[in-house]
């Protein structure tokens, strides 16, 4: 090997070195996201300059959330605190007190214009892939401003998952324009959906009279059956009966399929179907449309 072509490789080894060293666990940002979805949203723009941990995690209601004594203590060190908004988070205010932290606060959908239910916004912004583009733009905003020496990385990580979430958002309007128009209907106890519903096309119909917090009467469940025939619905996803003889009741009667699992609210653990955004709503159509294909 010739002496320059040696020092070539050496300066080309040194250069991999650099590049790929990891950052240090006390150099990254300390960031702290409200809820699963968000966190994943946050580690995608921050990439390995962030340090993301997340209130409510997987699995978590974020609607009926008790904070623990340590979500103050991670509040308090943190470097900036990301939130949904939308009065998602109504546990936060005390909890933000308690903490004392003076991280500053970020909502990440400040600029979506929110769908109402009735006189309140509805927070679950993040079922349009569109309005994720916006989450995405505000954290990116948020971290360069936190961060500014990493601006680059944080921009050029943003774009990278802008690109993914618009190849997403691509998919899930081919995925519902294959299903027939008058079969593009479900029966969900979610009241999760409207801005899915809003952007992609299908209808959420959440069964008349049934409340979401318990199990269904059987007097609930034969409204349900009467509705499901008489709007002639073709799939339910009820995630609140966790009774499958009902469950196989309602669609010999009906004939509708039962879809299975729509993921709403947080993510699942790294071993369930939903680990990140873009896996829950490509869950989330998948479910959707082989429930509601011919
Ligand atoms: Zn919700």
């Amino acid at each position: 090997m010739s002496k320059n072509l040696a020092m070539q490789l050496l300066w080309l080894v040194g250069l991999a070195l650099i590049t790929t060293a990891p950052v240090r666990a006390q150099d990254r940002l300390g960031v702290v996201a409200s809820f699963s979805i968000l966190g994943d949203l946050v580690q995608n723009v921050g990439g390995d300059r962030v340090s993301v941990t997340t209130l409510v995690g997987p699995d978590g209601d974020v609607h009926v959330y008790t904070p623990a004594p340590t979500d103050a203590r991670k509040i308090a060190d943190a470097k900036l605190l990301v939130i949904n908004g939308l009065g998602l988070e109504g546990w936060l205010p005390r909890l933000l007190q308690a903490s004392g932290g003076k991280a500053p606060i970020i909502t990440a959908t400040s600029g979506i214009v929110p769908l109402q239910v009735g006189a309140v916004a509805d927070p679950h912004a993040w079922q349009s892939v569109a309005n994720v583009r916006t989450y995405v733009v505000n954290i990116r905003d948020a971290l360069v401003a936190a961060d500014p020496a990493d601006a680059g990385v944080f921009r050029a990580n943003a774009l990278a998952y802008s690109a993914k979430l618009d190849a997403l958002d691509r998919e899930a309007r081919e995925a519902v324009a294959r299903i027939p128009e008058s079969r593009r209907k479900v029966i969900s106890t979610h009241d999760a959906f409207a801005y899915f519903a809003a952007a992609y096309g299908v209808e959420f119909i959440a069964p008349s009279g049934v409340s979401t917090e318990s199990e269904p009467s059987a007097r609930d469940i034969a409204a349900i059956i009467t509705q499901i025939r008489t709007e002639r619905i073709p799939a339910v996803f009820l995630e609140n009966i966790s009774d499958v003889r009902l469950i196989r009741r309602i669609s010999a009667e009906t004939g509708a399929r039962v879809g299975g699992t729509l993921f709403s609210d947080s993510l699942t653990g790294e071993k369930g179907d939903a680990p990140t955004y873009i896996e829950l709503v490509r869950h989330n159509i998948k479910a959707l449309t082989g429930a509601l294909a011919d």
